[in-house]
């Protein structure tokens, strides 16, 4: 018998792939079952060869989990492109890709599925023998004519019932395997009566349609309510009667069941759904049926981009700016963009639709990396929204609103339309401070002022999440006249109480929707006209239309103006023309007000003159001029330790470690948000105009980066193509 070397990625946080052996080959994407130190782990075999240098201490396989890889070709090509470009431990990648159940190791096998059929015994019986147990009867009866699953008896037998039938040897249980049926959806689609798409969007659904089974990325670049999932859904159509099937990615806020029932309408069939609150047993069922080639539409948040389809037809990203498809910690891939790479080894089309297209995806379609499509239009039912910055310098101000945006409030809501608050933060006030001394109420985690919570009476650390009972005394000076600094949705809901009392109102925050189906009713209720005053946050700006609002108000927008985050201009403006695409429709215009102290500042200026478009372009130049991505490549090696002096002395070690001519190294220094959760946390930002240079001077120097003595002491990662600096 022949030893084979298998390489195994085993789910442990270092980069490298550990050999195995084994007496016979293997193919790639089979789970397996090796001993790893004192435990044993679920592997997913990535290759094999028939020698190696040192056996010596090699361990063998113990066991083989699956009979036929549980991932293809294309899962494994991507799964290493991932390890390699995020420069992250090839087993937890592998883990990402897989559905919970399957990285436990749990059968790969669709599920089986209990039935009830008669006996041989009980197929000849004649019931009227049961005439004094009618339930026993009628069930026996049932199973005469065609087995049922457990289930469906189960629903109007008792346990009781079937098992005495059973124990008499009438009827038995038995199992069988679902069964699958691969483009099913072929025999029961209908599609339901559509528009004619104008101009522009048959221009868009042609070009997607042309390129069908080759890669080709796309941006759809088009105001809130040009069209843009008409499109989708024109482009869909073609896709799934070829037999192909589509994933479609979203921002975890945009999917609501409206969203999910617009595709079942339109194909009249079942949809399947991703999202973080979907249990690992629907995971993956809906997993294995699409792998299967069994669902047509697939449509999930950022981990659905894992899904294996077997016909793939297209993927789409939907607001492929939003920032929920960077994933924040573990493996810290963007979904948009692993998206495109899959794209390209599916040999599929791409569309990435945005109204305010990140600067990356638009440097793409600038230049003709990706095709731009262009819905300039707004189609049937929705007006522009007109911007305007409002002035609040030497202004009066109650509860965080100037006299004139009260004016404004007053003139929209006496014509019987709905207002809508912008306010950035939740809470009541984003701090608690002494009158007498100016002592501040801080998180010791986190050093940072605790959001004052006066509905629960609560401090609450938005940092680390930690509360504490809202005090009645400075406890610096002892002094008992404690006052708020800011405004939260919170204050703001109250105070507005106070000034439009006639005027219904709601709050739409985080804290105000938790809980299922929350949020639908509260929209239902908005678009009833039950409400006339809206206050919220950001969740306000996804995804939802809100045809009877003519005014909007973004509280404060200068904080984005001064941000250290480069990036934090551009989160601005998708915010606000988001904001303002939700607003009005035809026959009710709307429009919008920023307060502002900088009604100067050339950024806002040009955002509400020119529109998000203008400003993404002038954006554009800045960042080249400033050497900033997309002109340049980063990558962030982030500490942190409870000991400052720690994390700080294991980055100015990594500094040197990296150091070299074509690379530029920014800090250490401390992150954005300094200390979280009694850890300080600094960064070390890598940039270079060449990603490749950058790429293979990072791989060769990690090694290098664990074995610092430091390195086991902190908590240290790396972020390539961070967003977040915080
Ligand atoms: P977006 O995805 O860009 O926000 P939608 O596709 O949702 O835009 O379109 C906005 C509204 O306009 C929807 O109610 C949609 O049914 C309608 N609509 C889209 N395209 C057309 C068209 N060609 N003719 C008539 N109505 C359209
Ligand atoms: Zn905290």
């Amino acid at each position: 018998m022949t030893t084979v070397y298998i390489d195994v990625a085993v789910p442990v946080p270092l980069r490298q792939i550990f050999t195995y052996t084994f007496d016979t080959s293997l193919p790639a994407g089979v789970r397996v079952s090796v001993p790893f130190g004192k435990r044993h782990l679920v592997g997913v075999v990535v290759g094999q060869h028939s020698t190696v240098t040192d056996t010596a201490r090699l361990k063998a396989i113990s066991k083989v989990l699956d009979s036929e890889p549980v991932l293809n070709e294309v899962s494994l090509s991507l799964c290493r492109w991932l390890w390699q470009y995020y420069h992250h431990a090839p087993g937890e990648v592998l883990h990402t890709a897989l559905p919970v159940k399957l990285r436990k190791g749990e059968s790969a096998q669709r599920s089986t599925q209990a039935w009830y059929q008669v006996s041989a015994k009980g197929a000849q019986f004649s019931t009227d023998e049961l005439a004094r147990a009618p339930r026993q009867k009628l069930c026996l009866e049932q199973l005469q004519n065609a087995p049922e699953t457990a289930s469906h008896l189960k629903s109007r037998f008792s346990a009781a019932i079937l098992k005495a039938l059973e124990e008499r040897g009438l009827i038995e249980p038995f199992t069988q395997i679902q069964s699958s049926n691969p483009q099913a959806w072929l025999n029961s689609m209908q599609i339901s009566e559509k528009p004619r798409p104008d101009a522009e969007q048959a221009v868009a659904i042609a070009a997607i349609n042309q390129r069908a089974g080759q890669f080709a990325p796309f941006l759809l670049e088009g105001v809130t309510g040009s069209g843009k999932t008409e499109v989708y859904l024109q482009a869909i159509e073609t896709t799934l009667s070829a037999g192909r099937q589509v994933l479609i990615l979203v921002p975890e806020i945009g999917l609501t069941p409206q969203t999910v029932s617009r595709f079942e309408q339109r194909f009249g069939i079942e949809v399947a759904v991703l999202h973080s609150q979907i249990t690992d047993t629907t995971r993956v069922a809906i997993w294995q049926q699409a792998r299967e080639g069994e669902l047509g539409i697939i449509i999930g948040t950022r981990s659905a981009i894992f899904t294996p389809l077997k016909y793939p037809g297209m993927l789409i990203v939907d607001e492929e700016h939003d920032e929920s498809f960077k994933q924040q910690d573990g493996l810290r891939y963007h979904a948009r963009d692993l998206a495109v790479m899959r794209a390209r080894k599916e040999n599929i089309p791409l569309v990435l639709g945005s109204a305010t297209p990140s600067l990356e995806t638009l440097n793409n379609a600038l230049g003709k990396r990706y095709q731009h499509l262009q819905l300039t239009q707004r189609a049937a039912g929705a007006a522009a929204t007109m911007q305007h910055l409002l002035d609040v310098r030497d202004q009066p101000m109650r509860f965080g609103l100037a006299e004139g945006t009260l004016a404004l409030m007053r003139q929209h809501l006496s014509k019987g339309n709905q207002v809508l608050v912008f306010v950035n933060r939740r809470g009541y006030a984003p701090a608690l401070l002494c009158h007498h001394c100016g002592y501040t109420e801080t998180c010791q985690r986190c050093e940072r002022p605790y959001t004052v919570h006066r509905l629960h009476q609560r401090l609450q650390c938005h940092h680390c999440a930690s509360t504490r009972p809202m005090p009645h005394t400075c406890q610096s000076c002892g002094a008992k006249d404690l006052v708020t600094a800011g405004v939260g949705t919170e204050q703001l809901e109250q105070g507005l109480s106070q000034l439009f009392p006639d005027a219904a109102q709601v709050r739409i925050d985080s804290d105000s929707v938790r809980g299922k189906d929350k949020l639908q009713t509260i929209l239902n209720k908005i678009n009833h006209q039950q409400y006339q005053l809206l206050i919220g946050t950001q969740i306000l700006s996804k995804g939802h239309h809100f045809p009877h609002v003519t005014l909007v108000v973004v509280l404060d927008c200068d904080g984005a103006l001064f941000s250290a985050d480069f990036r934090a201009p551009e989160k601005l403006a998708q915010l606000v023309t988001q904001l303002a695409g939700r607003a009005g429709r035809a026959s009710k215009p709307g429009e919008m007000w920023l307060q502002t102290h900088n009604p100067g500042h050339p950024l806002l200026q040009d955002l509400v003159n020119n529109g998000y478009a203008h400003f993404a372009r002038h954006a554009l130049l800045e960042r080249k001029m400033a050497q900033l991505p997309p002109y340049s490549a980063q990558v962030v090696i982030r500490a942190e330790a409870i000991d400052a002096a720690l994390a700080w002395r294991f980055l100015s070690q990594a500094q040197s470690a990296l150091a070299t001519d074509t690379l530029e190294l920014i800090g250490p220094m401390p992150g954005l948000i300094e200390k979280r959760q009694g850890r300080f946390r600094f960064m070390l930002v890598l940039q270079s105009a060449r990603r490749q240079q950058l790429h293979e001077h990072l791989r060769l120097a990690l090694p290098h980066l664990s074995a610092l003595p430091d390195a086991s002491k902190v908590r240290w990662s790396c972020d390539v193509d961070p967003t977040d600096f915080s």
